[in-house]
């Protein structure tokens, strides 16, 4: 394959476009460890890196949410198996509490995995 710009054989291909790119035009591009054939690729690459970062950041952000919230419903739910306990000793309700309780534990537990490794 040529590159794009030169009668020069390519030595890669751009990973925004897919044209081929030489050794000069991967210089002058600069799209750091990725190849790009021109500036404007490589700006493009970056813009698109920064916005996918975003998101992931986004996402770990609500990842990391979910995990408060799922917790605090586990612990509320405990806090109600406990009374149904002492208070209204219904088996139903204290298993349904004791569910709930363990349902929002996992999920609490699930979200937290996320927001610490990304997805
Ligand atoms: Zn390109
Ligand atoms: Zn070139």
């Amino acid at each position: 394959m040529k590159c794009h710009a030169h009668t020069t054989e390519a030595m890669g291909v751009c990973a925004y476009c897919g044209r081929g790119v030489c050794l000069d035009c991967a210089q002058s591009a600069a799209a750091g460890p990725r190849l790009a054939c021109s500036p404007a690729c490589a700006n493009s690459l970056v813009r698109t890196e920064l916005a996918m970062n975003s998101i992931l950041r986004k996402s770990e952000q609500s990842a990391r949410a979910s995990s408060y919230y799922s917790y605090l419903c586990a612990a509320l739910s405990t806090g109600g198996a406990i009374g149904a306990v002492y208070y209204l000793p219904h088996p139903y309700l204290i298993g349904f509490t004791s569910a709930c309780a363990v349902i929002f534990l996992a999920s609490g537990f699930w979200y937290g995995r996320i927001a610490r490794k990304g997805f």
